[in-house]
């Protein structure tokens, strides 16, 4: 979060911005303490990959090269983890995608080619896992014997990992999978314009970044950026309208199931279709979550001042709708 402030903030004093700088350095340390002696936790949002990422670009803007590479060659390690059979997860909380988006993450600050290859390497595995079920999708993936659908934990979360790498989309055969993939998770939709969380469940009830039409929208979204199909465009519309009329949730103010992740489908959407109404739906959230009523219904989460289930986040998407340009958390690196 005190990152996120800092980069947001360019334009404010030297002191305000090494205020930034020194918070984020203050709870990353606390973090480094805090890990295990196992590293087994390889993602960008829960493990040891995502701290290492982390260090690696704190450390890079607080000029510390060399301690910037000790980081990223911490986070390099996790390759051989992550590429094993015996690890098996794929999915952005917990498995492979989510090492993929600390890689990534870590690169947009060094811009070492050896990180981009690695994800490349990962994917290429993903690709590969995605084929091994039996399914009408081109890719699907199962954890804990569900086929989930959404961000968090299913196809659509490894589907965003798998367009932040250019080799891997300019790939024809791999383009194809993943639009055959998309073109199926379509069909999946419920009329009301909600999805299901996982493959077979009939129920049309979560709305939320890790289930429904949340955790979908971003990547239809991103879809339509990359393959320039209304139909993606459409698709992801219709999820910001679910998400409009279902999405204020009692959860917490957080990202993955709270008003704030909720908040981000709409900034989103506008800062694609530049449609006024869609702000207009993020301010309304936005000012939900801080009103009296607001506060008084939301129920206490778990983390409550965690970056994804937490005020964190929500300080975040603030943030981000005060500049009008939306990058959610850990998720769009
Ligand atoms: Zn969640």
């Amino acid at each position: 979060m005190y990152l996120r402030l800092l980069e947001k903030n360019q334009d404010s004093s030297e002191k305000e911005k090494q205020n930034f700088l020194s918070k984020s350095l203050e709870y990353f340390h606390i973090s480094e303490k805090m890990m295990g002696v196992k590293r087994k936790k390889v993602t960008l949002v829960f493990g040891e990959a995502g701290i290492f990422a982390l260090g690696t670009a704190l450390s890079l803007i607080k000029g510390d090269q060399e301690q910037s590479n000790k980081y990223e060659e911490e986070l390099l390690n996790f390759e051989s983890t992550v590429l094993s059979k015996e690890f098996d997860s794929n999915e952005i909380l917990y498995g492979r995608a989510g090492y993929i988006s600390a890689l990534v993450f870590a690169y947009k600050y060094t811009m070492n080619s050896k990180l981009l290859e690695t994800a490349e390497k990962i994917a290429r595995l993903l690709i590969k896992e995605g084929k091994k079920l039996q399914s009408p999708s081109p890719l699907m993936y199962e954890w804990h014997q569900s086929r989930y659908l959404g961000a968090a934990h299913g196809v659509a979360g490894i589907l965003w990992t798998l367009f932040m790498i250019p080799n891997i989309m300019n790939d024809k055969e791999i383009r194809k999978d993943i639009i055959g993939t998309l073109d199926y998770l379509i069909t999946l939709s419920f009329p009301s314009g909600n999805f299901p969380t996982s493959v077979g469940r009939e129920r049309d009830e979560l709305v939320q970044f890790c289930h429904g039409a949340p955790a979908v929208f971003f990547t239809f979204l991103k879809a339509y950026e990359i393959f320039k199909d209304k139909k993606y465009l459409e698709v992801a519309i219709k999820c910001g309208r679910v998400t409009y009329e279902r999405g204020l949730l009692k959860k917490g103010l957080g990202l993955c199931h709270g008003i704030s992740g909720n908040g981000y489908v709409f900034l989103y959407l506008y800062s694609i279709t530049k449609e006024e109404k869609y702000y207009s739906w993020a301010q309304q959230f936005c000012e939900f979550s801080w009103s009296k009523i607001g506060l008084s219904t939301i129920e206490h989460p778990d983390d409550p001042y965690s970056l994804f289930n937490g005020l964190g986040g929500a300080v975040c998407f603030y943030v981000d709708m005060l500049s009008k340009i939306p990058k959610f958390p850990c998720f769009d690196v």
